[in-house]
């Protein structure tokens, strides 16, 4: 371990100035334990390419000195330009490196992920580093699917991915109950994008259309990017297969007490009206805000006690009582998107037991959160609405193409 610190920091000193900042980020997670493993080495063996995954503390510089590349080479590929590229390396990152029979490096490719990386290649006495970004492919993929028990294993059968139907779940689950509503001879089909790099796939990508026929009804909705990174679902005519609000503000919790106008109270023992839900929950389980708006309080006020209140719309507000504390949001004022973490499950005020109290008011009046009839969630705006019916329309004829396909093979057969 001596030795190899000695020689980086002789290196060291017949560098300039920029070249040991340069170092000195490369290495500057050297971990002294991993020096001390250098005879885990000799598994690497001799061979040409060397894979390596970055592990927590490593540093180009330190898997280059387990894989026994000369110091002078390090630094000559350090002092190549672009040679930053090469610093910042996240655990489970891994590295391509071919060695030569000096064990010099000829070519090193830090890949990032499937699409993306950097690569630096051996050019007469430094290396040329380039970051590199592989051309993806999308496919379409159409599936049709009967459904005899559950939606899950009849998906699983036909051969769609597992994270192509948890999305289906997610996008319907907010009209389908799937363990209670659905009945034998149900079907639903879809289209989604399979990624290809270099012919081989690599994700299954996002459901760009689906169908779901659910006791007779059809439910359809069709993916729109509302701006970069931002995807809704929505039904032909534009309105959001979203509702506004969330059944339940916490994930992991039973209801310990319905919404009841004449309950006697657990601690004044007096006939008070109920007029939210409680939800029992581990203390310190997340509290998420059920819909978008902006907290309008966030304090302590009686039996309450560490409360929230957010205000949705002119109508809708909501209210979450007996808090452990607050999340880092949860200040007056600040806007809040629909499933953000407000604030974590306690028993202050006045509380038997770990819980949370949740109320939802419509037009200032309570009412029962369970059985509420939720508002959609934002249609299409008129700016997107010419450009949605297009690709709405586009897609729509796409799926009949695909149905009447395999209608028609089905016939044949
Ligand atoms: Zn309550």
């Amino acid at each position: 371990m001596g030795v190899a610190l000695l020689t980086g920091l002789s290196l060291l000193s017949n560098t300039n100035l920029q070249e040991r900042e340069i170092l000195k980020e490369l290495s500057s997670s050297i971990d002294m334990e991993d020096l001390l493993k250098l005879d885990t080495i000799e598994q690497f063996g001799v061979r040409e390419i060397i894979n390596v995954t970055a592990k927590k503390n490593d540093s180009l510089y330190t898997i280059l000195k387990k894989i026994k590349v000369e110091d002078q080479n390090i630094l000559k590929l350090i002092n190549s330009t672009n040679s930053k590229l090469l610093s910042k390396i996240q655990v489970g990152n891994r590295f391509e490196i071919s060695l030569d029979d000096n064990n010099a490096i000829t070519n090193l490719k830090y890949i990032k992920d499937y699409k993306s990386g950097v690569e630096a290649t051996l050019q007469d006495d430094s290396y040329n580093i380039e970051a590199y970004e592989l051309p993806l492919e999308k496919v379409n993929i159409y599936k049709k699917v009967l459904i005899k028990d559950s939606m899950y294993s009849a998906g699983l059968k036909a051969g769609i991915p597992d994270s192509v139907i948890m999305d289906i779940v997610y996008i319907y689950g907010w009209d389908i109950d799937f363990i209670h509503d659905i009945r034998p001879g149900d079907s639903y089909s879809l289209i989604y994008e399979e990624v290809l790099v270099e012919g081989q796939k690599e994700v299954d990508g996002n459901v760009l259309i689906a169908e779901f026929f659910n006791q007779g009804k059809l439910h359809t909705a069709i993916r729109y990017d509302l701006e970069p990174g931002r995807s809704e679902y929505f039904s032909p005519e534009g309105n959001n297969v979203k509702k506004a609000f969330l059944r339940s503000p916490v994930k992991f919790s039973y209801i310990s007490s319905k919404y009841n106008l004449k309950r006697k109270h657990p601690i004044l023992h007096t006939i008070r009206s109920h007029n939210g839900v409680d939800y029992a929950a581990m203390r310190g389980s997340p509290i998420r805000t059920t819909g978008d708006g902006t907290v309008s309080f966030a304090g302590v006020k009686n039996g309450c006690g560490n409360e929230i209140e957010i205000k949705h719309s002119e109508d809708y507000s909501t209210r979450y009582c007996h808090l452990e504390r607050y999340s880092s949001r949860a200040k007056s004022g600040r806007k809040v998107k629909q499933g953000q973490t407000i604030g974590y499950v306690g028993s202050s005020g006045l509380a038997t037991g770990p819980h949370l109290h949740y109320e939802f008011h419509v037009n200032g009046k309570h009412t029962d959160p369970l059985t509420v009839k939720f508002p959609d969630a934002l249609p299409i705006n008129s700016n997107n609405r010419e450009d949605y019916t297009t690709h709405a329309n586009k897609l729509i004829s796409s799926l009949k193409n695909y149905q009447g396909l395999t209608e028609s093979l089905v016939l044949n057969d």
